[in-house]
């Protein structure tokens, strides 16, 4: 009896379907998409973070960390069956202790666990170099840095997709794919929503040139209209760009506002083909949802989640259930908190292990400091960075290590103070993050003043009332006058007291960063007898703590003005 009248209901609603109107009967499909960007590695909840709320008050809240993330995502996925989950970049590289020295293996084990299926390509995927990164995504334990693969369990890779648009290989082919497709199976039929992922055309500027060799990183715009045709053909009924660029707005708020944007991704904008209507974006740190301004254009949505998983953006993209056309959207900016979303217990438990392995490392006490080495906020000479220069050159100046005279090292590089009394590893690591290897080569004094000289030719940067400086170590001396013309502010180059020789040749120890030509310093790449003996500068800086140091006294580099 029941079958009957359901069968006969059944029957009576698929004939009035002809009559009644189509908007009536069907509500519009809905596809959810979770998105974050910057996590770079952060699988502990990170140092609180100050936001400004739209009335003007600033407060503290504390937000992220792996599981809180999971079980945030896996709270704002309950009764959505439409839901994928991407990231714009800089997921890895750049990341704390626990993370980094285990190559970001568990960063990426816990981005499968939390669900993540597309991940553009950012400037820090590109740190450890591009066999690195493939590593990343097929898995496996090959050894591309001069740290340890899996070292704590075995590494299967990323079930995600990394997407790579615009970043071309000699022979014209992207080094991931640069777009995945995703169908929604639906009661309206499937939904196909296609994702373009990239990075920002400027990752070469941002990146140790060594890593990226053979690879160019293409316009943002240009490679992603090129794929909106093959899209279509292959039925996507929206477009979605993850793309690891981005602006700031006025104030840094929970993330909802778009107050005051401005930044790179603004002239990107209006070039972007009209069929490209969301656009998930990233690497400036900030968080932000534009909705159809001027800026945006009309009926898109731009939006970015800030960093290290304060925020998740929960973006709903609406079709009409019978053309399939995108009718409209809409996104917020959700704080993953510190655990009011719950925690993930397979992910918590992932990094649980993943702490446990690296707590004796980070607290091990590498040796003494007599004060604290401090750092110059502007990126000037100072102890920290005389103190990592002293280091290197420690550290290569054997003949069998390189026969070393004098270090130099970008004061960017050094990244905080040391703290004075006994030194733990993990502040070490906070002060050299990002394990660089130290290259020896030979300069003649005229390349080694051209190099000088090129650092002071880089443009102030906006605050700076003195330029970022190549800190040199103990017995290497100069003078700067930065008004004089480019190229002519360098002088009195001294080694030991001794005047620099234009004609002599003088052994030179950098990070290799440098050594391939960062900062834009391209005297560097004019080395000759380069050596590298694989030493990691921050276990030149560790053997250097341990022998007891006072930290130097940033005397190395007479500024005239
Ligand atoms: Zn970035």
């Amino acid at each position: 009896m029941m079958r009957k009248l359901f069968a006969a209901s059944a029957a009576f609603l698929a004939a009035a379907c002809t009559t009644i109107p189509q908007r009536q009967a069907t509500p519009p499909v809905e596809i959810q998409i979770l998105a974050f960007n910057d996590f770079h590695g952060n699988l502990e909840t990170p140092p609180p973070v100050d936001v400004t709320e739209a009335d003007g008050t600033k407060h503290k809240i504390v937000s992220g960390g792996a599981a809180h993330l999971a079980a945030a995502l896996s709270g704002l996925r309950a009764g959505h069956p439409n839901t994928v989950t991407v990231s714009a970049g800089d997921t890895i590289g750049a990341s704390p202790l626990i993370s980094a020295n285990y190559l970001d293996e568990p960063t990426i084990d816990a981005m499968n666990m939390l669900g993540l299926e597309f991940n553009s390509v950012g400037n820090h995927e590109f740190d450890k170099g591009i066999a690195e990164l493939k590593r990343m995504q097929s898995g496996g334990c090959a050894k591309y840095t001069l740290r340890t693969p899996c070292a704590v369990e075995p590494f299967a890779g990323a079930r995600f997709h990394y997407l790579a648009a615009n970043v071309v290989q000699e022979d014209g082919g992207t080094i991931f794919p640069p777009s995945g497709i995703k169908t929604f199976e639906t009661p309206a039929g499937p939904i196909i929503i296609g994702f373009i992922g990239m990075t920002l055309k400027g990752t070469k500027q941002l990146v140790t040139p060594s890593g990226v060799r053979g690879v160019s990183f293409a316009d943002e715009a240009a490679s992603a209209n090129a794929l909106v045709p093959k899209l279509k053909a292959e039925g996507a009924d929206a477009i979605v760009l993850l793309i690891h660029q981005g602006g700031k707005t006025t104030n840094f708020t929970t993330g909802n506002g778009c107050d005051g944007l401005y930044g790179d991704i603004l002239p990107i904008l209006p070039k972007l083909d009209p069929a490209i209507a969301t656009i998930v974006s990233g690497h400036t740190h900030w968080a932000y949802v534009c909705r159809g301004t001027q800026q945006v254009g009309a009926g898109r949505l731009l939006t970015s989640a800030g960093k290290y998983g304060y925020f998740v953006t929960d973006l709903r993209l609406r079709f009409n259930p019978r053309t399939h056309r995108l009718l409209g959207q809409d996104a917020s900016n959700v704080i993953v908190g510190n655990g009011e979303h719950g925690d993930d217990p397979a992910v918590k438990g992932l990094v649980d292990r993943y702490a446990a392995a690296v707590a004796p490392v980070g607290n091990r006490v590498i040796g003494h400091l007599t004060a604290t080495a401090r750092k110059n906020d502007e990126d000037g000479e100072s102890p920290a960075a005389d103190l990592v220069a002293d280091s290197m050159l420690a550290a290569t100046r054997t003949a069998e290590m390189g026969g070393a005279q004098l270090a130099l090292v970008n004061s960017t590089g050094v990244r905080v103070d040391l703290p004075g009394g006994d030194v733990r590893y993990k502040d070490s690591f906070a002060m050299m993050p990002f394990g660089n290897n130290l290259v020896v080569m030979t300069l003649t004094g005229t390349q080694l003043k051209a190099a000088l000289e090129q650092q002071y030719a880089i443009p102030l940067r906006a605050k700076a009332t003195r330029p970022t400086v190549l800190a040199p170590s103990a017995g290497f001396t100069y003078a700067v006058d930065l008004t004089k013309p480019e190229g002519s502010r360098v002088s009195d180059l001294r080694l030991n007291d001794a005047a620099v020789n234009p004609g002599g040749r003088y052994r030179v120890v950098l990070n290799n960063y440098l050594a391939s030509g960062g900062d834009g310093i391209s005297a560097f790449t004019e080395g000759t007898d380069v050596t590298d003996r694989g030493i990691i500068d921050l276990d030149a800086l560790v053997a250097w703590i341990a022998r007891g140091q006072t930290p130097p006294s940033d005397s190395r580099i007479r500024l005239s003005h």
